[in-house]
């Protein structure tokens, strides 16, 4: 805490501390007030003005203070000025008062609250940011919450100074009109619970339960207004309609399936999506190809004298569809039709909140449903940089078409995908460059992690180019040059093919979503709710298309969501939970985590305490001569609390389901410390962390003690 902080503070607690040691209170009571009325009915005959100014100064002080007394000044401003007057004055001063004693503690306590407790304050805060004003009318209607507490408890959240005051202003009116109305009545009443009638209590929780009602209005007029202008089909064929067989979609449809909806999944290219045609399974497959090679290379360290490999790049690439075409039938049409999902394969477009049209080899067809969901993925983006046109450029949807391997491939970006294939590409014997416009690959991730890869690349004979801004493509003398600018300077890069992974965007054009004026986020996935509705209220998106991740098992993740919600919205919804998101990349080294690392920890002022295992010493990684990598934990400082942990190394993507468990069910690492891990196994590198964490958090006086008493015991 800065000087000026506890300078207030003292101020404060000075201030507060003589309240009640001059034990001041005596002169708030009832009893007093009594006592005293004929005084001060005098007094504001002789000066009115000077009366409300010295009330209403007092009412300030005591509200800023958060001082007891307020309900006491609000019956007595009744008493005093009249309903009319009293309201204004005590309308302006408890406003005022409070919005003081909002900023005390926003200026005292917010910050140190938020860097301690920032990760768990993150939800309240976002909700605050969005429906902060709405919160807190709610709560200025029901007096059952105490005025003082409010104030200061909304100066540790995200709500603005300027609707603090209005909100309160507005919401306090109605409470501040029956208490004074009650204060004009004040000779009659004796005690302050007197005015706790159950009719008074009962008009202020109607005037509590007004708000939530409100809300679902708003809501409901919203909804109206929007399919206001679509004429809605007499019945529906359908409860639910997917637009898309990908990760999400099937799931959509498995699920809508399994609760005996009626549903209908359409797919315009291939069931399975990107994950299964074009992404996760053709990627992995080509990464085993391309680490049994590297293995080979490295056969002298397993003990052998040489082991040759031969191989085709043509036949990796027909493995690589082998396995495809293996796990097609997981994806398939029948099996899903086995399961109860019409599937439909045509390209589908939406025409009404209720209507779906399908385009088929055979024509087109019109689905009427109660629900849709849009589960459209999303493809790569291939930056307009000039001249790339000219030189063609490979992306995750086309590579696999490959039958040649380039001698020089140029691989732009520094994301999972570029990563990815640019360490199979040159395992096969490619010249790879990869090419990264920002300071480090692997961007997301701490910089040591970044390194651990950039530095095994490096080895593997990649040329990493960091900071190296793509700005032309040209073809000069038949040669492709990639021209970057690096340091102010043209960096030139000759190369034979070009693979583009500079990121994937949204589907969200040519098939109804602007008709319908669906809006797009920042980042050009389909706009939703917490709960995955679009601003339709049946209308749903799911998986890449609305991001904000982009993996198989989060658009699985939402699909659960999106098909409840769109089959069981109108009796209960259920908001989607993004607190324990997991990911790999699966290069070699794999690097997998799960919660912040330390960049996000630091952007997000949150405090943490980093635990670090190094896997170069554990038993099954050196007997595998795989040691290499390491387990970094964040927690929170002091407590046994995980905020996320990262795994570098051999199956980082498994050993870290042993961190996204104990995160989604508050396991701490005490817990995993506790539990049998089999020896020797990678798994155990996650019980080691664990316990260099506790190694760091015994206490050293209770060692003392403990030595104690076994020298004594030795005595
Ligand atoms: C190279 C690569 C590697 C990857 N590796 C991993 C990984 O290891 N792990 C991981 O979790 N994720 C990985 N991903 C990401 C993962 O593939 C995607 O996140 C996932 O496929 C998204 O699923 P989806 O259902 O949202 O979209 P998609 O799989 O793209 O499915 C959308 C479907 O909708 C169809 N469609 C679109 N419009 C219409 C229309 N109008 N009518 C009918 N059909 C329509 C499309 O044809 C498509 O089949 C990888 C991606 C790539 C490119």
């Amino acid at each position: 805490m800065n000087k000026t902080r506890v300078g207030l503070l003292l101020f404060v607690a000075v201030l507060v501390a003589a309240f009640f040691v001059f034990d001041l209170g005596r002169y708030f009571s009832l009893e007093y007030f009594q006592s005293q009325r004929a005084a001060l009915d005098a007094y504001r005959d002789a000066h009115p003005v000077l009366t409300a100014l010295v009330f209403f100064a007092v009412y300030v002080a005591l509200a800023g203070l958060s001082l007891p007394g307020a309900t006491l000044m609000t019956l007595a401003a009744g008493a005093i000025f009249g309903l009319l007057w009293g309201t204004l004055i005590v309308s302006f001063a408890s406003s005022i008062g409070a919005t003081l004693a909002f900023l005390v503690s926003r200026f005292l306590f917010r910050e140190s609250l938020q860097r301690r407790f920032g990760d768990k304050l993150r939800t309240l805060n976002e909700g605050f940011e969005k429906d902060g004003g709405y919160y807190l009318f709610t709560l200025r209607l029901v007096p059952a919450f105490p005025f003082f507490i409010i104030n200061l408890l909304m100066g540790l959240v995200a709500i603005g100074t300027g609707t603090f005051y209005w909100v309160s202003q507005v919401g306090m009116l109605a409470g501040t009109l029956v208490y004074v109305n009650a204060g004009t009545q004040i000779a009659a009443l004796r005690t302050l619970s007197g005015i706790l009638s159950p009719e008074i209590i009962g008009s202020f929780v109607l005037l509590g339960v007004f708000p939530l009602i409100a809300k679902r209005a708003i809501g409901y007029a919203t909804a109206r207004r929007v399919l206001a202008k679509w004429s809605k089909p007499a019945k529906f064929d359908r409860n639910l309609v997917v637009i898309g067989a990908g990760s999400a979609g099937l799931v959509s449809a498995y699920i809508a399936a399994a609760v005996k909806a009626k549903v209908t999944l359409i797919e315009k290219h291939r069931m399975g999506g990107d994950c299964l045609n074009t992404g996760c399974v053709p990627s992995k497959a080509l990464i085993k190809s391309a680490r049994i090679i590297a293995q080979a290379k490295r056969a002298q360290d397993f003990g052998l004298k040489s082991m040759k490999v031969e191989f085709d790049f043509a036949d990796v690439m027909e493995r690589v569809q082998r396995v495809v075409k293996t796990v097609e039938p997981h994806d398939s049409a029948e099996r899903y039709t086995g399961l109860g999902v019409e599937c439909i394969q045509g390209e589908a477009r939406i025409t009404s909140p209720w209507t779906v049209e399908v385009k088929t080899a055979n024509g087109k067809s019109t689905l009427a449903t109660r629900a849709i969901v849009v589960a459209a993925g999303a493809r790569p983006f291939v930056p307009p940089i000039p001249g790339i046109e000219a030189v063609g450029c490979l992306t995750s949807d086309t590579v696999w078409n490959l039958r040649a391997l380039p001698r020089r491939l140029v691989v732009l970006g520094g994301g999972p995908i570029g990563c990815e294939l640019s360490q199979c590409f040159a395992r096969f014997g490619a010249q790879v460059t990869q090419v990264e416009m920002l300071p480090r690959i692997m961007i997301r991730e701490d910089p040591e992690i970044s390194e651990m890869v950039s530095d095994r690349f490096r080895k593997e004979g990649i040329n990493v180019l960091v900071n190296h801004k793509a700005r032309e493509f040209r073809v000069e003398n038949g040669e492709k040059i990639l021209i970057c600018e690096h340091g102010g300077k043209d960096v030139r890069i000759g190369f034979d093919q070009l693979l583009c992974a500079v990121g994937r965007v949204a589907n969200t054009q040519g098939y109804g979503l602007e008709e319908l004026g669906i809006p797009v986020t920042k980042m050009r996935t389909v706009q939703t709710n917490q709960y995955l509705q679009t601003i339709y209220p049946n209308i749903y998106a799911c998986g890449d298309v609305a991001g904000p991740y982009q993996f198989t098992h989060t658009a699985a993740h939402q699909a659960w969501y999106a098909a409840v919600n769109a089959l069981f919205g109108g009796l209960k919804k259920f908001r989607i939970d993004y607190s324990v998101i997991p990911w790999a990349t699966f290069t070699d080294p794999e690097v997998a985590r799960v919660g912040l690392n330390e960049i996000e920890a630091k952007e997000k002022k949150i405090p943490y305490e980093v635990t670090t295992y190094g896997i170069d010493d554990l038993d099954r990684a050196i007997a595998d001569d795989e040691a290499h990598g390491l387990v970094k934990v964040l927690t929170v400082p002091g407590k046994d609390r995980i905020l996320g942990a990262t795994v570098v190394g051999e199956h980082a993507g498994d050993l870290i389901v042993e961190f996204i468990m104990a995160m989604k069910h508050g396991i701490g690492l005490n817990k995993i410390l506790g539990t049998i891990h089999i020896y020797p196994t990678l798994a155990e590198a996650n019980k080691y962390a664990a316990g260099i964490w506790k190694r760091n958090h015994v206490s050293q006086k209770l060692l003392t003690w403990v030595e104690k008493y076994h020298a004594w015991r030795r005595a």
